[in-house]
């Protein structure tokens, strides 16, 4: 196998906890050289930092996700600050907006229990926060978009992005939006999960993402590829969610050559190039 990098996962989750030892044998086996773990809320930072200082592949980043920008706690942001002054290399992320979570998400979804779902607006002031940081001091930042890409463009005009780029990660927003995003310095990340039939739109978005501009993510334990495509298994979550095996990287890699009918080593060259770019060595 080429070298691999993973531009997006949640490597820290509890749901991975109970098969650390052989995730990081299999993603080792399957090439991994480095995967951007993103922490979403304040809770889940100290298990960040903890799977970076234990595993060299894993380039640790820290944010507060659309989801929890609701439930923040007074002095959060000068918490955030302080983890990242303590981490000179780490990433700003995941920070972003999310109109789903509002507009189409059921009310018994397992995930949203105990969540204050903070409205766009209050999504974009904590958002903007993060990204100014980000800015300030050219670390890479990550961004969740889901159903909000209008939305997503108009605070791009108006506010600084790092000079150095940032990732829109399992990009799914309109063709029509890729070339604004890119001259704003938008990465784009490509997720096994579109393998998935109804994803056929987002496939073909990908085919047209400039190759500078191009990543590859698992969002694991997130985002399951087809039973078809997944290569390796875990047991689902206790609450009987299915979990994505961040080793399922190499099926997503796979799956972008030959969409974009380019060779696998081609590929895996350019992400390289791409990642290193983005998130430095
Ligand atoms: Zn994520």
């Amino acid at each position: 196998m080429p070298p691999l990098y993973d531009a997006h996962n949640h490597a820290h989750d509890d749901w991975l906890a109970p098969h650390r030892e052989r995730l990081d044998a299999d993603l080792r086996a399957a090439g991994l050289r480095r995967a951007v773990v993103n922490g979403t809320c304040e809770a889940d930072w100290p298990a960040v930092a903890e799977l970076a200082a234990r595993f060299p592949w894993v380039y640790p980043s820290y944010g507060l996700h659309p989801w929890d920008a609701g439930n923040r706690a007074e002095g959060w942001f000068d918490r955030l600050k302080e983890r990242l002054a303590a981490a000179p290399h780490a990433a700003v992320g995941e920070i972003g907006l999310d109109r789903w979570i509002l507009d189409r998400a059921r009310p018994d979804d397992p995930r949203l229990a105990g969540l204050r779902r903070a409205p766009l607006e209050e999504q974009g002031e904590v958002f903007i926060k993060q990204l100014s940081l980000a800015a300030a001091e050219n670390r890479p930042a990550t961004v969740h978009c889901l159903q909000a890409f209008g939305a997503l463009e108009g605070l791009l005009r108006h506010v600084n992005t790092p000079a150095r780029g940032f990732l829109l990660h399992a990009y799914g927003g309109p063709l029509e939006l890729l070339g604004k995003f890119a001259d704003y310095g938008a990465y784009f990340s490509f997720n096994g999960a579109f393998l998935e039939p109804r994803h056929a739109a987002k496939r073909e978005v990908f085919k047209r993402v400039p190759a500078d501009r191009l990543l590859v993510e698992t969002d694991a334990p997130a985002m399951p590829l087809p039973a078809d495509r997944a290569a390796f298994t875990l047991p689902p979550a206790p609450d009987g969610s299915p979990v994505n095996h961040p080793a399922n990287l190499a099926a997503a890699y796979a799956a972008l050559a030959e969409l974009r009918g380019v060779p696998l080593a081609t590929l895996a060259a350019q992400v390289e190039e791409n990642f290193l770019r983005l998130f430095g060595p």
